[in-house]
């Protein structure tokens, strides 16, 4: 399905993290945006930035709202003109942290089960495609690497980072149980870690945590013995695979992310070569319980479904990304 231009894009989770980068992207497009955030672990300054664009003013609608309360209690917000040509909903409203997801565990699950449910109900009466954010975290602690998207998992089911994995599972088995009842193509795509300009900067995801413990001159926290991996994607990599795979007719799942796996201690090299004239320090700490000792995408159904790979290499990711937090107080 190709969305005209004049069509409204919805984007739950819009002051968020990846949610603003994709509403920015639609924006810049000539799409009309309707985002959806309850400003739980978004940002304002996000919705804000999205409204001072060029194309903002006119064509983005923030509401204030909770996506897993019922879309019939705040839809009414929004310009009803607006709901009559909607291509696709991206379903990105949800912590995604392990600290702010185990803060907020049973949002956690309400997100991205009921609120993934309305999301579909409002889609389908609209014959729109909903696009679902789910997650690496299906893997769990993976016996395979690389994750293929045939890879079942080895997650805990009821240990610390159970409400986030059992979460996306579910969310996943909905999509999959719903186009089967009803005829319709909903998707999902399994997101890799993924970094950039936007993020909170209190979130806690390691990127964000290392450029500014380096920025204020503060130890890096290492959490264990920082030989576990991880693969980082620029958020703009990452758009453009969701933009491809939205326009698609796929289901999914499909892995989208970086396939450059790093060491955490790898990692930290790679922000300390970012502040040559600043030695940093590391302050060692407990290993995350169930954290995954390595993650890794397959990309090959991304490569060949949607003819997408990443092309930012986490040098030059770290330095926008490092730029842009230098703005932020
Ligand atoms: N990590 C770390 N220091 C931090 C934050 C995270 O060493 O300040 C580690 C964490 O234990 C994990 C990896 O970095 O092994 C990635 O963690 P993150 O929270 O970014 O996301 P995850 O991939 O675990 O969801």
């Amino acid at each position: 399905m190709q969305a005209e231009r004049t069509s409204t894009v919805v984007v739950t989770g819009a002051a968020g993290f990846l949610g603003s980068h994709i509403c920015e992207r639609f924006l810049k497009d000539g799409h009309r945006v309707l985002g959806i955030d309850n400003l739980r672990t978004g940002l304002r300054a996000n919705v804000e930035f999205l409204a001072s664009l060029p194309t903002g003013r006119e064509r983005f609608c923030f509401v204030e709202a909770d996506a897993s309360e019922p879309w019939t209690s705040w839809l009414d917000r929004a310009p009803e003109a607006w709901m009559k040509d909607v291509p696709y909903v991206f379903h990105f409203a949800s912590p995604a942290s392990p600290p702010l997801y185990q803060r907020w565990p049973l949002e956690t699950l309400a997100v991205n089960s009921v609120g993934l449910w309305s999301a579909l109900d409002f889609a389908t009466e609209r014959g729109a495609r909903v696009i679902f954010a789910s997650t690496s975290e299906i893997y769990g602690d993976p016996a395979v690497s690389p994750q293929p998207e045939t890879y079942f998992g080895n997650v805990n089911g009821i240990g610390p980072r159970a409400c986030y994995d059992e979460a996306k599972r579910f969310g996943e088995a909905l999509i999959v149980s719903y186009n089967q009842a009803k005829g319709t193509r909903h998707g999902f795509v399994r997101i890799f870690n993924t970094y950039g300009p936007r993020m909170n900067p209190d979130d806690g995801r390691v990127v964000v945590n290392f450029l500014r413990h380096a920025q204020l001159g503060q130890p890096l926290p290492v959490q264990g013995d920082g030989k576990q991996t991880r693969s980082f994607c620029y958020v703009d990599d990452l758009v453009e695979g969701l933009v491809r795979f939205a326009k698609s007719e796929e289901v999914g799942p499909i892995n989208l992310g970086n396939d450059r796996e790093f060491t955490i201690l790898e990692l930290v090299a790679a922000v300390q070569s970012l502040y040559p004239e600043k030695p940093l320090a590391l302050r060692q700490l407990p290993a995350a319980i169930d954290d995954p000792k390595r993650r890794r995408p397959d990309l090959s159904l991304a490569k060949s479904k949607l003819g997408w790979s990443p092309t930012i290499e986490l040098e030059s990711g770290l330095r926008r990304m490092s730029e842009w937090l230098a703005t932020q107080t």
